[in-house]
């Protein structure tokens, strides 16, 4: 009865879920880079991939900061993707000029000749590994499937981290990627027994009450780096200013993001419900967003030692100053 019940309720939230994403890929309603780099009102419009998860908060803020400035010179329009795959698709190929997307998808991008600057950090930490009621410690998961949104993730690095704490290694568990909106209906299920992801999936496992926290990032990784602003390169060298308006404001956001203002513009952009915010938001900070060289070359360090990514941009060509 209670596995049906947890079924029942997992295939509402997942249906809830894709109501407010969508189905398809993109927003319908965003208009394309391509046509709109000079608005009617002369202002250089900024087009901004994100997928619907708190990690991209700073970019939500900065466009109701910029919307409420009246001698701004650009304006944000948002396109709403449902897979980090079709969002990195359209970033490569400049449909959009730039996106809140994880770092090592962008990294990877740019290890392939493809043009990508990272301007700022998402956020601060914000990711939690979620396991099943049967799972208490890390070595629990020895033979057990665990989910990652993508190899190329943080989430793949602190999934690395933790198993080395329980003398384990990615071989001795079945990892698959899976859509984020996807993990906790799949724990639900029991065709996973764990997961890790961007916020607020974890903490939707454990509202619904069918999964616990095992780890905080914070316990794996101090100072953490998991997603980024990035701008395409070919944007950035025919708007630099703009650019650099959008960058200052968007710290500017970030600074301004405590508990209470990240509630609210979650609410309004993700629409997720206020308790599952509640508990997602104690785990997330997005003050201080620039990059450090530190934290930069020990993500660097982390990708080559899991394979994620034997030859990472340095910091010079990658980040943008
Ligand atoms: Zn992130």
């Amino acid at each position: 009865m209670k596995f049906k019940r947890l079924l029942t309720f997992a295939l509402a939230a997942t249906l809830s879920f894709s109501a407010l994403t969508g189905c398809g890929t993109t927003n319908p309603d965003s208009t394309s880079a391509a046509d709109t780099t000079k608005t009617d009102s002369s202002k250089t419009n900024i087009t901004l991939g994100y997928l619907p998860i708190t990690h991209a908060l700073a970019v939500f803020e900065t466009k109701e900061l910029l919307d409420k400035k009246s001698d701004s010179d650009i304006e944000v329009t948002l396109q709403k993707f449902s897979s980090w795959t079709d969002l990195m698709d359209a970033l490569n190929s400049g449909k959009i000029d730039g996106a809140s997307v994880l770092v090592e998808l962008a990294m990877g991008a740019v290890s392939n000749g493809i043009d990508l600057k990272a301007a700022a950090l998402g956020h601060k930490d914000g990711n939690v590994v979620i396991v099943s009621d049967d799972i208490s410690d890390v070595r629990d998961l020895k033979g057990k499937t665990f989910a990652i949104p993508s190899n190329q993730s943080s989430h793949n690095i602190l999934l690395n981290d933790m198993l080395a704490l329980g003398d384990l290694s990615i071989d001795d568990i079945n990892v698959v990627q899976l859509a984020p909106s996807e993990m906790p209906s799949s724990l639900a299920s029991g065709s996973i027994d764990g997961y890790c992801v961007a916020e607020p999936f974890g903490a939707q496992a454990v509202v619904q009450g069918y999964g616990h926290v095992l780890y905080d990032s914070t316990d794996l990784w101090q100072d953490s780096i998991c997603c980024a602003l990035v701008f395409n390169g070919g944007f950035l060298d025919k708007n630099k200013e703009a650019a650099d308006e959008f960058l200052s404001t968007y710290k500017e956001a970030g600074s301004l993001l405590d508990e209470g203002i990240a509630k609210e513009v979650a609410e309004k952009y993700l629409g997720q419900d206020e308790k599952t915010l509640d508990v997602s938001l104690e785990w997330i900070h997005y003050d201080d967003l620039d990059i450090s060289l530190d934290d930069y070359e020990q993500l660097s360090e982390k990708v080559k030692e899991y394979g994620i990514n034997d030859n990472p941009p340095s910091y010079n060509d990658f980040i943008y100053q």
